[in-house]
């Protein structure tokens, strides 16, 4: 999956609507201290479907909405808009949106999907908010002391096989309630002899 493009618009310290391309090739992002640059990275995460506060730097999910400064309020949403290509080389635009009080809402190309939808579609596509790919700060000490079982998770989201234990847990909680309504069929006709 190749990213063409972010757009994001009340995320974290950019308040005013911001549009990166990004050209095929190596891309470079250079500023001062501070200005933005993991935050430009955890604005990927983020529309990855990530949430955990540690991966992006916050105490709670709406944190990462523009909090305001002396002289700007704070803004009521936050809004990433990620333009990719897949691996077919069709276009995919994914949008995740937070306001204050209402939580996430997720599109795929213009159509509101589940948190988990937007999870499968980067996992399919062996990337995601977790994906190696992403290296922030401090990672690489992370990945050199990473246990057995992490390393692991790691190699299969690589191989593009991590949505399949999503998938597996979903049909194993299929399977265990068509058993109970099985079980409680039989209790049924078993009334009825
Ligand atoms: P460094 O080079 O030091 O790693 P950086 O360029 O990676 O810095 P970031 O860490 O991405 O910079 O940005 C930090 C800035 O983002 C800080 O100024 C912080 O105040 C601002 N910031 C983070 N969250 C919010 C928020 N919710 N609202 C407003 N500003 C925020």
């Amino acid at each position: 999956m190749l990213i063409r493009k972010l757009k994001l618009s009340g995320f974290k310290s950019f308040v005013e609507p911001a549009e990166l391309r990004i050209d095929p090739g190596l891309t470079g992002v250079v500023g001062p201290n501070g200005c933005g640059k993991s935050n430009l990275l955890e604005a990927i995460r983020w529309v990855m479907g990530e949430n955990s506060p540690k991966s992006l730097r916050s105490g709670g999910m709406e944190d990462v909405i523009f909090a305001g400064t002396a002289r700007r309020p704070q803004r009521d949403f936050a809004e990433v808009v990620l333009h990719a290509t897949d691996g077919e080389g069709e276009e995919l635009e994914v949008t995740r949106r937070i306001e204050r009080g209402a939580g996430s809402a997720y599109r795929v190309n213009g159509r509101d999907v589940r948190a988990k939808d937007v999870t499968l579609v980067f996992a399919d596509a062996a990337t995601g908010a977790h994906s190696p790919a992403l290296v922030s700060q401090g990672k690489i000490a992370q990945v050199i002391a990473a246990k057995p079982a992490e390393r692991r998770m790691m190699l299969e989201e690589a191989a593009g096989i991590a949505g399949l234990h999503v998938r597996r847990r979903d049909a194993e909680n299929k399977l265990r309630q068509t058993e109970a309504n099985l079980a409680r069929l039989e209790d049924l006709m078993a009334g009825l002899d």
